[in-house]
């Protein structure tokens, strides 16, 4: 069985463009607006030789249940519940946010192994604007630039040990 690799986080970090950058190709939807992916889209993806599927999913917004925002965070619980490891994607030019608690928050309930992506992070991999997703309490950020492609053989490295 390949491994599962979900991809969570608030519209708009870049886990569209992780995806792609992990399945090598353009199948997701990348928007240059919120919330573009209404749901989840599967890729097959390699790395070191071991094969994958990653999930992408359209966002997360816990506190308000109703319409187009609620089946986004059904969407990502499925995903989740799919997966055998968690990447919490989040954005480093536009800091932490109320809704990263919330993820980090359901995360944690969720049970499931989960990795802290910092995306967006091209040319600032020892900057202190890294340190305040500390805060979220899901270990040692990986900073990624999915746009570049920078940081994410690490981050599979990571995602992948266990398998
Ligand atoms: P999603 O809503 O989480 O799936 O985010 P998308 O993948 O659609 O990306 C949202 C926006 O962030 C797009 O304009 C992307 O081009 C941009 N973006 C994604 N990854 C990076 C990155 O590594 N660096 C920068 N600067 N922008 C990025
Ligand atoms: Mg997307």
């Amino acid at each position: 069985m390949k491994p599962v690799i979900a991809l969570v986080g608030r519209p708009n970090v870049g886990k569209s463009t992780l995806f792609n950058r992990m399945t090598k190709s353009r199948d997701a939807i990348v928007a240059d607006f919120a919330g573009l992916t209404r749901d989840r889209h599967y890729g097959d993806g390699k790395h070191a030789g071991r094969s994958f599927i990653v999930i992408d999913t359209g966002g997360f917004e816990p506190e308000k249940p109703t319409g187009i925002v609620a089946k986004m965070a059904e969407q990502t619980q499925a995903a989740v519940a799919e997966a055998d490891v968690v990447i919490f994607v989040v954005d480093a030019r536009a800091g932490l946010s109320a809704q990263d608690h919330d993820i980090a928050r359901y995360l944690r309930t969720a049970n499931k192994r989960a990795l802290l992506a910092v995306n967006k992070a091209e040319g600032m991999v020892e900057s202190p604007a890294l340190a305040e997703f500390f805060e979220l309490g899901m270990g040692e950020a990986h900073p990624v630039s999915a746009a570049h492609g920078q940081g994410i053989r690490s981050l599979l490295d990571a995602a992948l040990d266990d398998f």
